[in-house]
């Protein structure tokens, strides 16, 4: 009942902190307030999206490569492929956010990314049907991580570990007092020196923040197009397109259910905030307007795509102010209480570096990891 750290929530990023924490030899208990992994909050199916090239900002590129060591090391512990390498295409405007915005991070950090004519994309992945104006972008190193199976491999290893891990119990409250925290929850109560928060779309509900985070449901929907064959993995890459005013569409290849388990079909997704939601009351029926756009997408550019949905699902995202995650202590907690949220629809790619993260600020109080960017302290009062 008494531990070094706990951590709240055992999604993305909170089952990679446990795994860290615990491998150090830590007293680390993990509690869940549904199973590992669920459907409910951020990180289900099937497929993420990684990549280098970091059109947010530069800055991310150094965890990125991090982010990678640190996936091929859970790969080897746990016996488990997570990272898929199948190339990343971006198409879009020139001077558009994404297309300059990968162009400088590449160029800032040497990361590779091929220039293509519509030839080359032609021969290629002739699936595709940019416009006129659109410039393509091909970063061979990108690709597709597997959240469901990364988030079980981290905590396997972090039991293996000997981390206390606790599903279907939920926190409801904590308290400072002294060298100690007392958690809370539906079940019982502990202690603890540290304590962790990676709630994902909870978490304005047990921290209280100096900025406010805004949870939206987001779809995400599997299509049955007409060759399956063009979109199989190997043949097709992973994508992202933006388009001016519309915001971004991106989609994977139709993965082999053998390896990947469902829905069957092409995923795609549009990156754009959606509708604003509570975490626990979020109305999951199908939104068929938001279908109707993916739709519409495949149409214009990847009209061989188009077909009716297989599966549609809907997930959350977790809105910072500025887009850009929040990874810090909470203020006022003299640094026992550490936190990380606010991913903004992009941060799966990041967890195992992010867990390595929250165990060095956590039980060292400092890292070597140049995450200064990610702080609180940008937010002006
Ligand atoms: C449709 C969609 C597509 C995306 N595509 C990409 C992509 O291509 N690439 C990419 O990098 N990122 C992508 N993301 C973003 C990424 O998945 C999220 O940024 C990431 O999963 C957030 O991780 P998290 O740990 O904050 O949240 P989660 O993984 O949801 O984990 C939070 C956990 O905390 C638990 N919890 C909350 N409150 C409590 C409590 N009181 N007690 C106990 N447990 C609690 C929850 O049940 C949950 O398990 C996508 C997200 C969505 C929704």
């Amino acid at each position: 009942m008494n531990f070094d750290c706990i951590v709240v929530g055992l999604g993305s990023m909170g089952s990679a902190a446990c795994y860290y924490l615990a491998k150090r030899g830590f007293r680390v208990l993990g509690l869940e307030q549904f199973e590992v992994s669920h459907t409910e909050g951020s990180h289900s199916g099937q497929s993420r999206i990684i990549r280098k090239a970091y059109y947010e900002h530069p800055d991310y590129v150094p965890l990125l490569e991090r982010a990678y060591e640190n996936w091929s090391e859970i790969e080897k512990e746990a016996d488990a492929k997570i990272y898929h390498r199948t190339g990343l295409l971006y198409l879009g405007q020139a001077g558009s956010d994404v297309m300059s915005g990968v162009r400088r991070s590449a160029q800032e950090h040497k990361v590779t990314v091929e220039e293509w004519s519509k030839a080359d994309l032609k021969k290629r992945y002739p699936a595709f049907a940019p416009a006129a104006d659109f410039q393509i972008l091909f970063e061979p190193d990108a690709g597709f991580v597997t959240p469901e199976r990364a988030i079980l491999s981290y905590v396997q290893a972090a039991m293996n570990h000997g981390a206390s891990v606790h599903t279907n119990e939920r926190v409801l409250s904590w308290e400072q007092g002294g060298q100690d925290i007392r958690v809370v929850t539906s079940r019982s109560q502990y202690t603890s020196k540290r304590l962790i928060f990676t709630s994902g779309a909870w978490t304005s509900k047990l921290i209280q923040l100096p900025v406010n985070l805004k949870v939206t449901r987001q779809t995400v929907a599997w299509m049955n197009p007409l060759n399956q064959s063009d979109f199989t993995l190997g043949n097709f890459p992973c994508w992202f397109t933006e388009l001016p005013g519309q915001g971004s569409f991106y989609g994977f290849p139709i993965l082999p259910v053998g390896r990947f388990g469902g829905p069957v079909g092409l995923k795609l997704a549009h990156h754009k905030a959606q509708l604003e939601v509570d975490a626990d009351k979020v109305d999951r029926s199908l939104d068929q307007n938001h279908v109707d756009e993916l739709r519409t997408f495949l149409r214009n550019y990847i009209p061989g795509g188009d077909g009716d949905p297989l599966a549609v699902r809907t997930c959350l995202y977790t809105y910072s102010p500025d887009e850009h995650f929040i990874v810090d202590h909470l203020p006022g907690t003299s640094g026992q209480v550490t936190m990380a949220c606010g991913f903004s629809g992009h941060g799966f790619k990041f967890a195992s570096v992010i867990g390595e993260l929250l165990a060095d600020l956590a039980m060292e109080g400092r890292t070597k990891l140049p995450y200064h960017f990610l702080k609180l302290d940008r937010f002006k009062p």
